[in-house]
């Protein structure tokens, strides 16, 4: 299958030959004729399935193909909503990309970054809007940003925009978008409140879903060193040592730890930058752009800060500690093994993860293989017996989700029923079968 023969224009083919793009993805496949043909769609997918170019280039060929206005200051006539300023931006970079050969704009606005330079894009004139939900209000409100022109509507990774506390917002922006318009819904996953979303604001949904071994890409290895927490810094500078010259993006728990670990690493002739959502945009931006061009190394981040980041060929990918819902693993192994390219994704656990560990194999349907690595053999060992605990998948375990924004770093994450309870000594370290390619997947909540 060529993009040719989903009907696109030549101007969009002409780009994607640019981009080096002469396949599409199963999703691409799937949604871009039903969504050039005027469909609601519900895409099942997430960052790293080709869903960008899924939704943006049938949105530019319907756009161009449509009449702006002949006069005045052009309005958006596509809004995209996404959860962070790193997607936004990121979205945007793709969009424009896809659409050099139109003469369409798209500009976006997000928290964090100053009021007045999106106000003097805004009144310029804009074809395509990225936007996050919290600052599109504060530009509703201000007047800034006008919504009545709005023909097609995207919600870009939706379950992490209800995760971060954005219904109110998104209904808000929703009930001033004209009624009369296409929207494209994508989201990883499919819990009770995306469908209640779809059933209300969306016209006979068509469902595409990218194939469930899709979903993680059987390119990416895994790989468990049971170790004890106290060691996990000294395990990780073993590696990234041994692992010189390869790009890691290192995942922490939390905003403090991750900073404390970059200076660490730093202090171990090993230069890490940090990024989460305590950094300006600006602070982030830079740090990103130092990663994606090789300057930097190593990039140690936050699971919310990660959203959505993209790195051509990424080979590693290193949880310091593991995600506290199960489904963050997915997102974040997800950066690597991409395009076909092999990845690697190592974590460090520790006894006390152990529950956090089995409820990652229950959703990948896996086990991963566990790896002692000499001189680090863990006082009180990895037990991966007991009782299944139940997935922790964040997303409606929170509370109050009808709440105001949230800033990402305080979701708050369900712990997992028997933390710490399977931790016991002198057990000998126990290797589980290899995650087989493509054996990887999540479960079907469609
Ligand atoms: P996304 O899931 O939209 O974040 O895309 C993931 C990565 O795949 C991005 O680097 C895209 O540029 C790239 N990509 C998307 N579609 C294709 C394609 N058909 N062929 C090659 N690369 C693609």
């Amino acid at each position: 299958m060529t993009f040719e023969s989903l009907g696109l224009s030549p101007a969009l083919l002409r780009a994607l030959a640019d981009n080096s793009y002469t396949t599409p993805t199963p999703i691409q496949l799937q949604a871009i004729p039903l969504a050039l043909a005027g469909h609601d769609l519900l895409g099942g997918a997430q960052t790293g399935t080709g869903k960008t170019a899924a939704f943006g280039l049938p949105l530019l060929q319907r756009l161009a193909n449509s009449d702006k206005p002949a006069t005045g200051p052009r309005k958006p006539r596509a809004l995209i909503l996404v959860p962070t300023r790193e997607l936004a931006v990121q979205v945007a970079d793709s969009i424009r990309s896809y659409s050099k050969y139109l003469r369409l704009n798209v500009t976006t606005i997000f928290g964090g970054a100053g009021m007045g330079p999106q106000v003097d894009n805004l009144r310029r004139g804009v074809d395509i809007l990225v936007a996050t939900p919290g600052r599109l209000i504060d530009h509703m409100e201000r007047g800034s940003a006008k919504l009545d022109a709005v023909e097609i509507l995207v919600l870009d990774e939706a379950d992490r925009m209800l995760d971060m506390g954005f219904l109110p917002a998104m209904k808000r922006i929703l009930a001033r978008v004209p009624a009369q318009r296409q929207t494209l819904l994508f989201s990883a996953t499919f819990e009770s409140q995306i469908k209640q979303l779809a059933m209300e604001f969306m016209r006979n949904p068509q469902q595409v879903q990218v194939s469930e071994q899709n979903a993680i890409a059987s390119t990416i290895t895994h790989r468990v060193h049971p170790v004890d927490g106290s060691r996990k810094r000294d395990l990780l500078i073993d590696i990234l040592t041994k692992r010189h010259g390869d790009q890691v993006l290192i995942f922490g728990k939390t905003k403090h730890g991750c900073n404390r670990l970059a200076e660490q690493l730093e202090t171990a002739g090993l230069p890490a930058v940090a990024i989460h959502g305590n950094k300006s945009q600006a602070q982030r931006q830079k740090a990103l752009n130092q990663f994606k061009s090789g300057k930097a190394r190593i990039l140690v981040a936050t699971d919310v800060a990660a959203r959505g980041l993209d790195i051509p060929n990424l080979p590693l990918v290193i949880n310091h500690d593991l995600p506290m819902v199960a489904e963050d693993y997915i997102h974040r192994i997800g950066r690597t093994g991409r395009n076909g390219m092999q990845g690697e994704a190592l974590s460090l656990v520790s006894s006390e993860e152990a529950g956090l560990l089995r409820q990652i194999q229950r959703l990948l349907k896996t086990d991963v293989v566990m790896d002692v690595v000499e001189g680090f053999s863990p006082k009180n060992p990895l037990r991966m017996d007991g009782p299944m605990p139940p997935i922790n998948r964040g997303g409606h375990q929170r509370p109050g989700g009808n709440s105001a924004p949230r800033k990402p770093s305080h979701r708050p994450h369900g712990k997992p029923a028997d933390r710490s309870a399977h931790a016991h000594a002198g057990q000998k370290p126990y290797r589980g079968a290899a995650a087989k390619p493509g054996a990887a997947r999540r479960d079907s909540r469609a």
